[in-house]
């Protein structure tokens, strides 16, 4: 399928360094690329004095001592957290000891079954926020002001947080501009998924700051494509199944031949996350438990 989302992919950066990338926002890539976290992992710092960081990051060799280095002389007072992945919560509990900062967040990551794949970069399993908040709470701190909203689907927990005076999200992996977001259910969830990207879209904010990668400045028309993106793959999952009964496993490898393969065992859990939304709407019969290896079939 051709892709019609306007990725961007271009950013100009040095890693372990902090980078005025507005006036309230500084940016530090943690040196931990990979097919997930695209170029590496962005932290943010908010403010000038006294500050916020979001998603300190992981705590790959001296990364949390890079954050140090760039917070030298300043108080950080709170520690935002979008989700508790590996690339993105274990450094923020180092980073609260040496600061004294406190760590905010939905919510401590959800404990996958034994049988699940784990995908990503994994679940931060020792993550837990020193206070956990819920939609709409504000914080503030001299020129800035963050408000938490809530945008589950990537994970159930997920956390995107709006500077105020920027009127910009930091999304997290709710929205990643260089890429689509894995969608792993059972804790992934497709339906929770689109209604959180409705909700980002009908804020029109100016900028999203993605964890990984450059930022959108077109908002509005880049989460629609986002948007019909999964539709445009349910609507193919549709068209596969119309020609046979068939499994995730066998029909991956055509949906997403334009994909890295190293990619495709999470493209099965984002095919299944489609699949048990389609499941739970009627439109697709599954004999047995939903998986990558049960048989679908057009209702
Ligand atoms: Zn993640």
């Amino acid at each position: 399928m051709a892709s019609k989302i306007p990725f961007v992919r271009e950013m100009a950066f040095e890693y372990g360094v902090a980078q005025q990338v507005s006036p309230l926002v500084r940016r530090v890539v943690a040196n931990n690329p990979g097919p997930f976290t695209y170029l590496g992992t962005g932290v943010y710092i908010i403010g000038h004095g006294e500050v916020a960081v979001i998603d300190p990051g992981p705590t790959v060799d001296g990364h949390v001592e890079v954050l140090l280095k760039a917070l030298e002389g300043e108080t950080v007072s709170h520690i935002f957290v979008t989700h508790g992945h590996m690339d993105h919560s274990p450094a923020a509990r180092p980073l609260a000891a040496l600061t004294g900062a406190t760590i905010y967040a939905c919510g401590e990551p959800v404990k996958p079954t034994e049988s699940e794949v784990r995908m990503e970069a994994g679940d931060d399993l020792g993550f837990k926020p020193d206070v956990e908040i819920e939609d709409g709470a504000v914080f503030e701190g001299p020129g800035w002001t963050i408000e938490a909203v809530f945008t589950p689907g990537h994970t159930s927990h997920h956390m995107a947080y709006a500077l105020k005076e920027e009127n910009a999200l930091f999304p997290g992996d709710h929205i990643m501009g260089w890429s689509t977001t894995v969608i792993s259910p059972p804790d992934g969830d497709m339906g929770d998924y689109l209604k959180s990207l409705e909700k980002v879209r009908d804020r029109n904010f100016d900028t999203l700051w993605p964890t990984h990668g450059p930022p959108v400045r077109d908002v509005r028309p880049f989460v629609e494509a986002y948007i019909d993106h999964r539709r445009g793959r349910e609507a193919q999952i549709l068209a596969q199944l119309a020609k046979g009964p068939s499994s995730i496993k066998a029909m991956v490898p055509i949906m997403y031949a334009d994909v890295d393969a190293r990619l495709h065992p999470a493209a099965c859990h984002s095919v299944l996350a489609h699949m048990l939304q389609l499941v739970k709407e009627g439109r697709v019969l599954c004999a047995d438990d939903p998986c990558v290896d049960s048989v679908y079939a057009l209702s």
